[in-house]
């Protein structure tokens, strides 16, 4: 059994909603939006972190995901986000892409 919460949930070993699967990639709702559109993108197979992810076809792939996802929400305007470390806000060491959306956004973040 992993000790990786996103392995466990990448795996079925928790059981979640999926909003969108394939060979690579699962995507679901984050726990504590903070959007009214909060999805988290990841790829099934463990990376700390996209720094230590090398395979472009992989990380391409999660952002095809992250489009794929944005269409069937149908959602036009949105921001993608990976925190990477935890001076960036990076808390769960699993890459993972956040797609949010449904209210304005400003720029820069906080
Ligand atoms: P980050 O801070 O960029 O590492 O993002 C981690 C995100 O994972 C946070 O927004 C958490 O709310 C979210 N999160 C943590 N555990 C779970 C879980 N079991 N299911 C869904 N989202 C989670």
């Amino acid at each position: 059994m992993s000790n990786c919460i996103f392995c466990r949930i990448a795996n079925g070993e928790i059981s979640t909603e999926l909003l969108y699967e394939d060979d690579k990639v699962v995507a679901f709702k984050d726990l504590n939006p903070q959007a009214p559109i909060h999805i988290l993108i990841i790829p099934k197979e463990h990376s700390d972190s996209v720094k230590e992810m090398n395979d472009e076809v992989s990380i391409g792939r999660l952002f095809t995901a992250a489009k794929k996802v944005a269409e069937k929400l149908d959602t036009e305007h949105y921001r993608l986000v990976i925190n990477t470390g935890i001076g960036a806000g990076q808390s769960v060491f699993h890459t993972h892409l956040h797609l949010l959306g449904g209210r304005l956004m400003s720029w820069p973040p906080g």
